[in-house]
């Protein structure tokens, strides 16, 4: 499946990606954010909120696992599941029903959710790299192909 790879110098890099991961996005699907503390996770969430019409800060929600966000076009939920100890805790909070074909859901730390959080649609790694990060997109569905397929050619080089 697609795959894109993109060095992004800055932070202002990360939150343009972020923006143009969103403006590719044409139905409901999941994204999950891999990387270190630090690599830009949240600033990439920030990036793809502000392209949908959230003017705010964003922050990661570490405590309260999700925040959403509901934009003109689409609800976003947007989970940090760091500090989740069990992954069956999101079976108490119903976690299913934030995955619907309404939503674009952007998960940090999906490691610790394995086996209760729906699959990705793009499994999405940001790796640091001289002093910026670099990214690399992984189309793991039909939705998540459409989706990259959508970002111009500068967004990264395809393999
Ligand atoms: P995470 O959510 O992965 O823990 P954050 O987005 O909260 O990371 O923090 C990332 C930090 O790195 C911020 O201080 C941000 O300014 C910086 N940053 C983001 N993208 C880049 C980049 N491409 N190059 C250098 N620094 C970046
Ligand atoms: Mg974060």
């Amino acid at each position: 499946m697609e795959k894109r790879v993109i060095f992004l110098p800055d932070e202002t890099a990360t939150v343009a990606f972020g923006a143009a991961l969103a403006d590719a996005c044409r139905q409901a699907c999941v994204i999950y954010l891999y990387g270190d503390l630090g690599a830009g996770k949240t600033t990439f969430c920030r990036g793809f909120l502000r392209a949908l019409g959230h003017p705010g800060n964003v922050k990661s929600p570490t405590y309260t696992l999700i925040e959403p966000y509901a934009l003109p076009r689409w609800t976003v939920y947007h989970f940090d599941l760091y500090r989740l100890a069990d992954p069956e805790e999101l079976e108490f909070m119903g976690v299913r029903d934030y995955f619907d074909d309404t939503a674009l859901c952007l998960v940090e730390w999906p490691q610790r959710g394995e086996g209760i959080l729906p699959a990705a649609d793009i499994a999405l790694t940001l790796v640091y790299q001289e002093d910026g990060r670099q990214a690399q997109a992984q189309a793991l569905s039909a939705t998540g192909e459409r989706i990259l397929a959508q970002l111009a050619p500068r967004q990264g080089t395809s393999s």
